[in-house]
């Protein structure tokens, strides 16, 4: 007899509503009467759904669902990687997320100085992180990259007193403002996005409603299993063919038009908004989160003499000039247009940050077997 969660997944993976919602988007894709119909998902969670589940093989031939900014080890910026590697480099403990390691900066990664003899933990999270501080007596640097859904992790620990040897360096970045660089674009052929349904969570809908207006493009946000997926992008193709440009949330049972109130209350008394670049895109106004001057006493930037021009006298490695990363995150490039897919960049061998992370465009590629035409190959069996 299956469990409570067996129960919901099924309910979730339940192959008549998928062929149902197949045949919807697929009617409604070809009464578009356009090819390609090109919308957007800002979240790599979702790129890993429709990868792992194989959701490209129930999407009409006409619609191009790409993969935006939404990995954000990938658009941490090279300077912030280096920040990192810099303090390492002076002697600080620095902790970070197991992906974090490979990620390239201008010279070095933060594996390259573990390997020179530097302090580099891998944490879980931020909770881990403190815990590690309470437990040794030497400064620990926590390195922070997320979107908004994990920057209220790392003010949740901020707010509840952290040991007085523990501080962030923050590359947390929020999504919203990103999106208004995405859709500007030039050459951007975008006609609506699919938002992510967790970041949603604690930002409620709401927060999609000036960009849908100001840029006259539907917004649907949308859960993570392989139902919701289809049902937003159903919803998302209705409302371009109905040139409706609003804001609907597929994904009820989580989030609310308001979201998370109480976590909105712990992110923006810790964090301000700052302009910055995500990696290979852009400066995005307003799209870094930054620690308050309340919190200067754990702000990394604060508390040390970050020496990061030391790192640019070195070239970056040669590969790393021909990166698309940037033009991959900002939806006008695929992983297939770049010469070193699979070649010379791999996950063992990431030469971009894209190759790096599970929720990099590149890496999710490489590891389900790149962008088969799984139509095709279901034709053929
Ligand atoms: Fe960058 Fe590697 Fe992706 Fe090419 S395959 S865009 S080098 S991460």
């Amino acid at each position: 007899m299956g469990t409570t969660s067996d129960v919901q997944h099924l309910k979730f993976r339940d192959p008549e509503r998928a062929a149902a919602l197949e045949h919807a988007l697929e009617v409604q894709t070809r009464a578009l009467g356009r090819t390609p119909v090109t919308v957007m998902h800002v979240c790599g969670s979702h790129e890993q759904a429709i990868a792992r589940f194989g959701l490209r093989a129930a999407f009409p031939p006409e619609l191009d669902v790409i993969m935006g900014p939404g990995c954000p080890v990938c658009v941490t910026d090279v300077p912030e990687i280096d920040e990192a590697v810099a303090l390492a480099l002076q002697g600080v403990r620095v902790a970070t997320y197991g992906d974090m390691l490979r990620v390239p900066g201008t010279a070095k990664s933060l594996a390259d100085a573990r390997a020179a003899g530097a302090r580099v933990d891998v944490v879980y999270g931020v909770a881990q992180a403190a815990e590690l501080a309470r437990t040794i007596s030497e400064p620990l640097v926590f390195f922070a990259s997320g979107f908004e859904t994990t920057a209220v992790a790392t003010a949740a620990v901020l707010l509840a007193g952290p040991p007085p040897n523990f501080s962030v360096l923050s590359a947390h970045k929020y999504i919203p403002p990103v999106m208004e660089i995405v859709a500007e674009m030039p050459g951007s052929t975008v006609e609506g996005f699919l938002a992510a349904g967790h970041a949603a969570t604690i930002t409620g809908w709401g927060v999609f409603e000036r960009f849908a207006a100001r840029h006259q493009l539907p917004v649907v946000v949308a859960g993570f299993e392989p139902l919701d997926i289809l049902a937003g992008l159903v919803r998302l193709v209705e409302l371009i063919a109905s040139g409706e440009p609003r804001v609907e949330n597929t994904f009820p049972r989580c989030v609310t038009r308001e979201g998370n109130l109480a976590a909105q209350e712990r992110l923006w008394k810790v964090f301000e908004l700052q302009g910055g670049r995500w990696r290979g895109i852009a400066h995005v106004p307003n799209g870094n989160l930054r620690l308050r001057d309340e919190f200067a006493a754990w702000d990394a930037r604060r508390r040390f003499e970050i020496d990061v021009a030391a790192l640019w006298d070195h070239a970056p490695p040669a590969l790393v000039a021909q990166c698309q990363c940037g033009d991959i995150m900002a939806g006008i490039a695929s992983p297939h247009d770049c010469p070193l897919f699979g070649e010379a960049c791999t996950p063992d061998a990431p030469v971009g940050a894209c190759m790096v992370s599970a929720e990099g465009t590149c890496k999710i590629w490489h590891q389900y077997g790149g962008h088969p035409d799984l139509r095709q190959l279901r034709r053929r069996a």
